[in-house]
């Protein structure tokens, strides 16, 4: 049975570049961290997910796939839970220090938030993470960390 889950995807953009992020429009990305925040609860559940986003070559389909290519992803937090929380988590990230919003509706199309994609001008700690989380919801269940060293295409 495939799980659901919610992830938080950190990549890093070596050098600033000129994106254009499908009909959200072109945007200026600095040299930095990014996270973006996504649940997966379609077939395969969050591991075909995150296989999908780690693969290279295929057409766009979210707006982290236009960013995906440029980038190296270096972090992925993930917990596995049929709850909601990807809003949770992207308002989260945004309360943390360094945390910046670059693209208003990245990966927001469908809900309130500003954006489910944070820019960071150092990479948050899982630690500090998790804790804000639980302040603001103290049921939630603890992310798992893994690194990555994928290198960008
Ligand atoms: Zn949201």
């Amino acid at each position: 049975m495939p799980e659901a889950g919610t992830y938080l995807l950190f990549m890093h953009l070596d050098r600033e570049a000129e994106i254009t992020v499908g009909h959200l429009g072109t945007f200026g990305f600095a040299a930095a961290y990014y996270c973006y925040v996504g649940s997966a609860r379609g077939p395969g559940g969050l591991k075909a997910r995150l296989a999908r986003h780690l693969r290279h070559r295929k057409k766009p389909h979210w707006h982290v796939d236009y960013l995906l290519p440029q980038a190296t992803v270096t972090e992925v937090w993930t917990v596995h839970s049929i709850e909601r929380l990807e809003c949770l988590c992207a308002h989260t990230l945004l309360g943390m220090p360094g945390a910046e919003v670059l693209v208003h509706g990245f990966g927001s199309s469908d809900c309130r938030c500003e954006t489910h994609l944070v820019y960071f001008s150092t990479l948050p700690s899982l630690r500090g993470f998790c804790g804000r989380l639980r302040l603001l919801n103290p049921g939630v269940p603890f992310f798992t960390g893994t690194l990555h060293s994928s290198a960008a295409s």
